[in-house]
């Protein structure tokens, strides 16, 4: 039986200080899966201990600390921070070290961008400090506004406006008959990693890249601009990566696959691969508006078009744009403090938790409001220890350097240590920056389960509802059909996201197959200082989460979590929804392939039938698209039957572990406990090739990828997907094949998982 069910569900939400009350016995009761009761009924005395802990005085103050001068890497105060944090996870009595790698960092050395015609203008590419905000004067210390992994350039041409710079974007401009060969393009930030914006606009063409923050999206549509309100301000510019990850590797981009310690053997500037092909330079709107407002040619699209007061063309030109940048191609020191708490009976199982320290200016929302929560989590434990606790497993605190320039410093650990790794992580949890409002929860579905129990043990700090409780109604309230309103009230756990990439999980989940999760709280206020010198404790704690309640919060949900992990007797991992989400997965790809079908069958037509030459307006002239063949039935049963199987052994799985929780405790059982616990942890593995998706073989999980066109968002079943997306689709269908595989393995394991708990005490 599973500890929580829909009526124990509908009482503790009702009578949440009874349900959620210590010292009542039994399995039920205490509601942990993989806890026998009395181990259930300790951890959650422990847990609520825990809880009562974090400080929010603690979190103003390490943030005011942490985010006092410019952090980024190669910095003093980089450095600074991350022997200060080492310090506190020491004088908290943790054992403690900081990992140094030695990576590739671009500084700007020469930013030019000017228009030479119709008009003249040069844009000023600089944010004025603010005589309100204390730390915006910090001019020496802080990086220009600029794009890392942009390549040199020195390129002059006509300007042409892309909208998202997205290839759907490029696919209209196809419609209105305009090219960007020798074009330089400028393109609104957002809808995706921005590295796939000069990542496309160079594979049609283009020789220069300009990416600008557009008031729409976080300007002053949405509130008052910075320092009014907490929205961008003209001069407000979007620092940021735009390293081509998603389709090579993120990390150092001279040690792809390896760590970059000193005798690592790093490849040649040129022989990079994941450096733009085009240069790229991000801008304010107050640098964009003259250029903008000097294209002619057609109107942009309705939806392309901003709040500038301007008409939105497309281009090209007349502006004529020069734009020059180059940089300093230093190799430049990370430093990531590692804190271990050792297990007390599995040392050598670990329960893993990041966030970063590195920002591109004072960053303290991204990442420092996350860090907070990080530091008095481990500050929490600490207490606990003195107290008595003895945590099961080993757990490992981090603090990342470098996530900004591309997941740097997380990176180069996983590949250093990627065979330890495998043998022994069990989990990784990540946050990066917090806000107020609901809980995100987004990671591996083996813990969907899990992360769902730990949201119904938190308290929202403003409606005093369960946080899990509050972020089910908020789905409610989006719901699009009556359908996803009836599966959020009736489904027992919320469905959690799967992971994309652009913070820390990356390396675990993608390249060495830990199941991991993905924390945040967010939704109530709208930011527009991301990657900006504005993002700093003045605009924290006036905008955001001011009075760190939420940075608690964090503390707690995540804290809790690292407990409930590293104490269990069978890791809480639960493959039911896996299997459901596998299931939903299949079906997605096989109404992704009949709708792609429908579309084109329908456009051939229109072609057929002269719709084209119907709808053609000879003073905006268009050019009609031309007709496609139209895509293959492909053979999903290798999918379906292997998830039919996994659904089958996750059920099994799932009756087994309820039967053997009431027998948990017995010392005889140990051995038993140890085997079925390494099988847990290989279930995330089993999920991965180790050949890697087709083109980019360090990404090895075959459910999650970053999209080679996103970047931040997810393609699930990745190599299925992408495939069909990319019209490769013989590749498609050997990707169902090799899915299918994993999904049999995985079953195999969790079959063998559950025959072993049977097996134990007979
Ligand atoms: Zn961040």
């Amino acid at each position: 039986m599973r500890p929580i069910s829909a009526t124990m569900l509908i009482f503790a939400l009702v009578f949440p200080s009874l349900f959620f009350g210590a010292g009542q016995a039994g399995s039920n009761q205490a509601g942990l899966v993989g806890y026998s009761p009395r181990a259930g009924q300790n951890e959650r005395e422990w847990e609520a201990k825990f809880r009562a802990i974090p400080d929010p005085a603690n979190l103003r103050e390490y943030m005011r600390r942490l985010s006092a001068r410019p952090h980024h890497v190669g910095s003093p105060y980089d450095k600074d921070n991350a022997e200060w944090i080492l310090a506190h996870f020491k004088e908290w009595g943790l054992d403690a070290h900081i990992e140094r790698f030695d990576v590739l960092f671009p500084t700007p050395k020469v930013r030019l961008l000017e228009m030479l015609g119709p008009t003249k203008f040069t844009a000023k590419l600089e944010e004025p400090a603010l005589a309100v905000d204390p730390t915006s004067n910090q001019k020496s210390e802080q990086l220009p506004t600029y794009n890392a992994y942009s390549m040199d350039g020195d390129v002059t041409g006509p300007l042409v406006f892309v909208n998202y710079g997205l290839p759907e974007d490029y696919e209209k401009l196809d419609r209105l008959g305009i090219s960007v060969k020798g074009a330089i393009v400028i393109a609104k930030y957002y809808h995706s990693w921005r590295g796939v914006k000069p990542k496309v606009a160079a594979e049609h063409g283009a020789i220069g890249c300009l990416i600008y923050s557009e008031p729409k999206d976080d300007g002053y549509t949405r509130d008052n601009v910075f320092p009014l309100g907490p929205m961008r301000n003209p001069d407000g510019v979007q620092r940021g990566s735009v390293m081509d990850f998603a389709s090579s590797s993120p990390g150092d981009p001279l040690t792809p696959g390896i760590g970059a310690t000193p005798d690592a053997k790093r490849l040649a500037l040129k022989d990079a691969k994941s450096l733009t092909k085009i240069p790229v330079l991000p801008i304010s709107y107050g640098d964009a508006q003259p250029l903008l407002a000097a294209l002619a040619g057609p109107m942009a699209p309705d939806e392309w078009r901003g709040s500038l007061p301007i008409p939105y063309h497309v281009g090209p030109g007349p502006a004529q744009v020069h734009l020059k940048v180059a940089f300093n191609w230093d190799i430049k020191p990370v430093y990531d403090v590692i804190a271990k708490i050792p297990g007390s009976v599995a040392p050598d199982e670990w329960i893993i938790r990041g966030n970063h320290h590195d920002a591109w200016v004072n960053g303290a929302e991204d990442p420092i409001s996350g860090q907070v929560s990080l530091l008095e989590e481990a500050r929490a434990l600490s207490e606990l220890l003195k107290q008595g606790w003895k945590p099961r497993r080993t757990i490992i605190y981090t603090a990342w350097d470098g996530e900004e320039p591309m997941l740097l410093g997380s990176t180069e650990w996983v590949e250093t240590h990627a065979d330890e790794l495998r043998e022994h992580a069990a989990v990784y949890i990540n946050t990066d920056g917090n806000d107020r409002g609901v809980l995100n929860m987004g990671g591996s579905h083996s813990l969907e389960q899990f992360i769902n129990g730990v949201a119904r043990d938190i308290e929202d700090p403003e409606t005093k509802m369960t946080v899990w409780r509050r972020a089910q109604l908020s789905k409610i309230a989006e719901a699009k059909s009556a359908d996803d309103r009836k599966e959020l009230r009736q489904r027992a756990d919320l469905r959690i996201n799967a992971l994309g990439s652009g913070t820390d999980f990356t390396g675990f989940l993608d390249h060495v197959g830990i199941a991991s999760l993905d924390l945040a709280y967010s939704g109530e206020d709208e930011q527009g200082i991301y990657h900006s010198i504005y993002d700093d404790f003045y605009w924290y704690t006036h905008f955001s989460d001011s009075d760190f309640v939420y940075g608690r919060a964090l503390a707690q949900t995540v804290g809790t979590s690292v407990m409930r992990l590293a104490d269990a007797e069978v890791l809480p991992f639960d493959f039911v929804n896996l299997a459901d989400t596998a299931g939903t997965y299949t079906k997605n790809l096989e109404k992704l392939v009949a709708d792609k079908q429908e579309e084109i069958r329908e456009r051939n037509q229109e072609v057929d039938e002269g719709m084209f030459k119907a709808t053609f307006d000879p003073r905006r002239p268009t050019v009609a698209p031309a007709k496609e063949e139209v895509p293959p039935h492909l053979n999903f049963a290798p999918m379906q039957n292997a998830v039919d199987s996994l659904t089958r052994s996750a059920k099994h799985y799932q009756e087994a572990l309820a039967k053997y929780e009431e027998n948990l405790g017995d010392e005889a059982m140990a051995p038993n406990l140890r085997l079925v616990n390494r099988k847990l942890i290989d279930s995330e593995r089993r999920l991965t090739n180790s050949e890697g998706l087709p083109r980019r073989p360090w990404y090895k999980h075959l459910l999650y990828a970053p999209g080679v066109y996103t970047g931040y968002g997810v393609k699930t079943v990745p190599g299925v997907r992408e495939g069909i997306e990319l019209k490769r689709y013989a590749e498609a269908e050997s990707e169902i094949v090799r899915v299918a595989k994993a999904l049999e393995d995985e079953s195999a394991l969790i079959e063998s998982a559950a025959r072993e708990l049977e097996g134990a005490g007979k």
